[in-house]
């Protein structure tokens, strides 16, 4: 039987705990896959090129847009980043399961071409407890963190677009739903079901 991969893809502001989440279900688990991303935008302190994201020039970038290399790109606070193509594709039919985090107007054009993908926006337990966590991972500049924090009253209308949502009050809870949310997706009766009957006909 050759069931594909889920395509899981997660969204939400910046701040609300997207990284923190992934990074511990990753750690739970050895059946999902991250995929890194490449940005224009320049890496953290501690950030690995090839491991955090593909790191490249504008130039780069664009090449790539023209050779259709992303299934998604976006430009978000002013950096470019994009989900490449053909690794994801690759290993959604090897029935691997994919992770992407990814900003919003990403997410939508994945979901326009590949709909049967499970959506899942994190939010924050509140919009100071957001402005805290985005302070207190001290990665911006004051100019960027009042980007970030005025973009996330915009963003968070869009989860209405998602198929499920997750208040990250505290990692463990918030982790813990959404391996449950993957694991029910991965029970959903889709076409697959019809080679699961055959098996057991096959059997009697
Ligand atoms: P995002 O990837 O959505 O931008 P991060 O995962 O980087 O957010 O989290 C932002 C900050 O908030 C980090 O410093 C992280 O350690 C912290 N954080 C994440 N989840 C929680 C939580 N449930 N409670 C308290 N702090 C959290
Ligand atoms: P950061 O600069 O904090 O790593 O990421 C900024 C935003 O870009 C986050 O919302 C993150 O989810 C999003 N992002 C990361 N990789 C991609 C990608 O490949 N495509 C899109 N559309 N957004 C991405």
């Amino acid at each position: 039987m050759n069931k594909k991969g889920l395509l899981i893809v997660v969204s939400g502001p910046s701040g609300a705990g997207k990284g923190t989440i992934c990074k511990e279900v990753l750690s739970r688990r050895n059946d999902i896959f991250v995929s890194t991303s490449a940005t224009t935008r320049e890496p953290r302190d501690g950030e690995v090129h090839g491991v955090n994201y593909f790191f490249v020039s504008r130039e780069e970038f664009e090449k790539k847009i023209e050779e259709e290399a992303f299934i998604e790109y976006a430009e978000v606070y002013t950096n470019l980043y994009g989900t490449p193509k053909d690794t994801v594709l690759e290993k959604l039919n090897k029935g691997e399961n994919i992770l992407l985090e990814i900003d919003i107007q990403g997410a939508l054009q994945v979901k326009k071409r590949y709909p049967e993908g499970v959506f899942i926006f994190i939010l924050p337990p509140s919009m100071e407890e957001l402005k805290n966590r985005i302070i207190g991972r001290g990665s911006e500049t004051p100019e960027s963190l009042e980007r970030r924090f005025s973009s996330a009253f915009e963003e968070i209308e869009f989860v209405n677009q998602y198929d499920y949502y997750i208040i990250n009050d505290q990692v463990k809870k918030a982790s813990d739903l959404m391996e449950a949310i993957i694991d029910a997706e991965r029970c959903k009766v889709i076409e697959d079901i019809e080679d699961i009957v055959k098996m057991f006909k096959e059997e009697g």
